[in-house]
């Protein structure tokens, strides 16, 4: 399991330096390494990309 970053991405950088498993890579649109998020899982409570971004653009995948 895993969230993805969808369109709506306006590639602010704020979710970056947030993961804790470093799953996110930057670009025109950030994108988040399926296999390397955990959701969060052990760290926090909530998927903390989805918490921190402005425009709601970490969503399940
Ligand atoms: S849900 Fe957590 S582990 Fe997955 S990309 Fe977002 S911050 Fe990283
Ligand atoms: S915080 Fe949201 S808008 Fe900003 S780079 Fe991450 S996914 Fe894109």
């Amino acid at each position: 399991m895993s969230l993805k970053i969808s369109e709506d991405c306006v590639a602010c950088g704020v979710c970056l330096p947030e993961c804790p498993v470093s799953a996110i890579a930057e670009g025109e649109i950030y994108v988040i390494d399926a296999k390397t998020c955990v959701e969060c899982k052990g760290y926090f409570d909530a998927p903390k990309c989805a918490e921190v971004c402005p425009v709601d653009a970490c969503v399940p995948a």
